[in-house]
């Protein structure tokens, strides 16, 4: 395994690291405080110096504006964006735009991606993922899908209930996973639906554990016979559980990115205040119990990033069934990291930490949700543990 990265992509990284420290860290402040009051002046002027710097949507291929870079590009890259909370957005490849993005280029119609592609890689609109439906339906385990689109004409007609679609309140366009058919592997389908068309009802925004913010607002919408073209097929029909692995796999790989770039930035924050605050006769980091922590961090993040990148390197060269179980493992194990990190930063800095005064509560409550969104911890260890029977693992390499 070679990780190291060419001398572009190195200068590449650097340039993102140092845009996110002296343009988007001061400013997130700012961008929370204008999102409360529905605006993005701050996140819009940041998107146009990412776009004049080359820096924009570079997880799209060149002829979108974007730098074509591959699953380890994006890996060198959305660490250093992933240091900032607003880092993605800035950058404009931030959850569930970004994976939206993805499949509607891979698999959209041409009228799709005249019609909704363009304006979403030119942030003139946002989209949404809906797949998981309250229950009954489609949760952990996507086969429950209740939302059922049937033939009608030269269309389709979609009805069902959906929750947890990211974004989806304020979205223009979502990318729907209905049930065409009772075949097992081929009764799901994705459609591009129009998020203000007839029949699509924004219920509300889910009140959750972490604040509302940009993208991250929680919708629950009911499609009431919605009817959408046969072009708003995306894929083919029959294909949706095929595609939603292949969005899924590569999209929890890029939330570890971000999330590794997270603990990076927390740990470091810890620094200062383990170093200097006193408590019986010597500073916090020579406290064998504090220093736990900070090895616990360190050695969580160097295995995430290695998983991370050994799956990534996977997906590069085209290995993408291989990869699922070792997607797993990365999405499992950084996200554990990451909402354990950030309790020991919180813990580290006493009440300090508690208070907004730091970054740690607000990043927590955001955090927690990583190991349930897609795909709890426990699934994925389904996955780990049937591929490793099956002989689908290698422990060593
Ligand atoms: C912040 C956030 C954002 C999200 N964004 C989106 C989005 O944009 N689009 C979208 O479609 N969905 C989204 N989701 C939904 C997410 O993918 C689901 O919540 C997740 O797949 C779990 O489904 P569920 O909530 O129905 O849990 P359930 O299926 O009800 O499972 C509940 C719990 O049961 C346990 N469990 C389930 N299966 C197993 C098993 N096989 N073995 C052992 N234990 C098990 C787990 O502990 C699990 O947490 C989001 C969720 C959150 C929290």
């Amino acid at each position: 395994m070679d990780f190291l990265l060419t001398p572009e992509l190195s200068a590449l990284r650097k340039e993102v690291r140092a845009f996110v420290d002296e343009h988007v860290i001061p400013n997130e402040a700012k961008i929370v405080a204008e999102d409360q009051e529905k605006k993005k002046d701050t996140l819009t002027r940041l998107r146009a110096m990412t776009r004049e710097r080359g820096l924009y949507t570079p997880h799209l291929p060149k002829e979108y504006g974007g730098l074509g870079l591959g699953p380890m590009g994006m890996a060198a890259l959305f660490r250093e964006m992933g240091r900032s909370f607003v880092g993605a957005p800035a950058f404009h490849c931030d959850a569930p735009d970004q994976g939206n993005m993805d499949l509607l280029l891979r698999a959209g119609s041409p009228s799709v991606k005249e019609r909704w592609l363009m304006p979403l890689v030119k942030a003139e609109i946002t989209s949404g993922f809906s797949m998981t439906e309250p229950a009954p339906g489609a949760g952990a385990d996507p086969s429950n899908l209740k939302t059922k689109a049937t033939k009608d004409g030269d269309g389709w007609v979609i009805d069902g209930h959906k929750w947890y679609t990211t974004g989806g309140g304020d979205a223009s366009v979502l990318i729907v996973m209905a049930r065409t058919s009772d075949d097992p592997k081929m009764g799901a389908t994705m459609f591009v639906v129009d998020r203000h068309a007839k029949g699509v009802e924004h219920v509300r925004d889910i009140p959750v554990m972490a604040p509302p913010l940009l993208a991250h607002r929680e919708a629950e919408l009911k499609f009431h016979g919605v009817r959408v073209s046969e072009d708003s097929v995306l894929g083919g029909v029959g294909e949706g559980f095929r595609m939603a692995q292949a969005r899924l796999v590569p999209a929890r790989l890029t939330h570890c990115m971000r999330w590794l770039g997270l603990c990076d930035r927390a740990l470091d924050l810890c620094k200062p205040y383990i170093l200097s605050r006193t408590s019986f006769g010597k500073e916090l980091a020579r406290h064998q119990a504090v220093q736990k922590m900070v090895a616990d961090a360190v050695l969580g993040m160097h295995a995430g990033n290695l998983m991370t990148l050994h799956c990534a390197q996977m997906l590069e060269q085209g290995r993408d069934k291989e990869a699922r179980p070792y997607s797993s493992m990365a999405k499992n194990h950084v996200a554990q990291l990451l909402v354990k990190l950030l309790d020991d930063a919180i813990q580290m800095h006493g009440g300090l930490g508690i208070s907004e005064d730091m970054p740690f509560s607000m990043w927590y409550r955001f955090a927690r949700s990583a190991r349930i969104a897609d795909g709890p911890d426990e699934v994925h260890t389904m996955v780990i543990a049937r591929d490793y029977l099956r002989g689908a693992v290698e422990t060593l390499v």
